[in-house]
């Protein structure tokens, strides 16, 4: 899930990094998006420092070296300092053990290299593909389900997507493309509108879906630039965003949320189930209430999938299915978010609650 990039490439991202991390502590809030990827903290004893928490540094190699900490400074900036239990954090926080998952945990628990049509295209359901549009993201999430997908084989550029474009042009069954990585909306504006332009030629398209938490992390992404490209395409849009906890959800989410719903996009969340983050009725029920305030469906709360390095946030099935009873019990229906399990070879996802 790293940025791809030649070495000289990488040097001068290191040196722009450097900078910009030395810069004084809320100056990335006159950042460009791009340039708070860049500022985003990248080591675990910067983020320990910046957040005055005690970290192992040695215990914790063998993990942060297979998945890189990557934190960015408007997420930091939502965290509790001197709070090792702070719910953002624990999303982000490599631990001791990582690397050592119980043997039914794989590297690919939802056979997605079974599902692969084209370099960067699957399909898992009927009537709809998804799109590996990029490996670049604006956080690590330590629980991510692709922390082992092999990015470096997905295509990256308008010629390497043409053959996706081609196969989703070949077969008229298919009416929704997924955007998915990676986080799509890492791809800068010019490129992500000719990857939009290009699948809203496809005369049997009717809506184009993006999976991003780059609203989130970084709410600056949301541009008058990005609305545009996407207000001009004739496919109806969804975004499904993603937070596990209220906290995520500041003022400066909330107002790049509202320029979305503004503009026409229909907006959906997805969470995850986490051990320590969110496995309490109180903190599910205070996501919802916050999503609808941001005119955010709750869509789908995911059991974890059972990826390498993840297994200290699994929750069990049993507890989930009692954490949506008590939030059906508060909530409105339509706040009640469903709980899913993603099983290889299913026609859908299977619905536990
Ligand atoms: S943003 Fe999504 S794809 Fe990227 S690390 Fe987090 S969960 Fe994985």
């Amino acid at each position: 899930m790293s940025i791809l990039a030649s070495n000289s490439d990488s040097v001068r991202a290191a040196s722009e990094a450097q900078s910009a991390q030395d810069d004084p502590p809320q100056a990335w809030k006159q950042q460009s998006w791009q340039q708070q990827m860049k500022s985003a903290i990248r080591d675990l004893a910067t983020l320990g420092e910046r957040l005055r928490i005690e970290v192992d540094i040695e215990a914790t190699s063998g993990a942060t070296a297979q998945f890189p900490v990557f934190v960015p400074l408007a997420l930091l900036d939502r965290m509790e300092p001197e709070n090792p239990s702070d719910p953002l954090l624990l999303q982000v926080l490599p631990v001791a053990g990582e690397d050592q998952s119980p043997e039914h945990f794989s590297v690919d628990p939802l056979e997605e290299s079974a599902a692969t049509l084209k370099p960067g295209l699957l399909q898992k359901y009927q009537g709809r593909v998804l799109m590996i549009a990029t490996g670049a993201c604006a956080v690590h999430c330590r629980y991510c389900f692709r922390r082992h997908f092999p990015y470096q084989e997905s295509p990256t550029s308008m010629a390497q997507w043409q053959p996706a474009i081609d196969e989703i042009a070949a077969d008229d069954s298919i009416e929704e493309v997924i955007l998915s990585g990676g986080d799509p909306l890492t791809i800068v504006d010019a490129k992500l509108s000719d990857l939009v332009d290009a699948l809203g030629e496809i005369s049997h398209l009717k809506r184009l879906r993006i999976h991003t938490r780059l609203p989130i992390m970084i709410p600056a992404r949301v541009t008058d630039g990005l609305i545009e490209l996407l207000a001009q395409s004739r496919l109806q849009l969804i975004m499904v965003i993603h937070a596990n906890h209220a906290k995520e959800l500041d003022g400066s989410v909330a107002d790049a949320l509202e320029r979305l719903a503004t503009a026409g996009v229909m907006l959906l969340n997805q969470s995850v189930l986490l051990r320590g983050i969110n496995d309490n009725s109180q903190a599910l029920i205070k996501l919802s209430q916050r999503l609808l305030e941001l005119r955010v469906l709750p869509y789908y709360l995911h059991q974890l999938d059972q990826v390498v390095g993840t297994s200290h946030f699994e929750v069990s099935p049993e507890r989930g299915i009692e954490l949506i009873k008590q939030m059906r019990a508060a909530l409105p229906g339509y706040a009640v978010p469903r709980f899913v399990k993603e099983l290889p070879g299913e026609p859908n996802k299977t619905v536990w609650a």
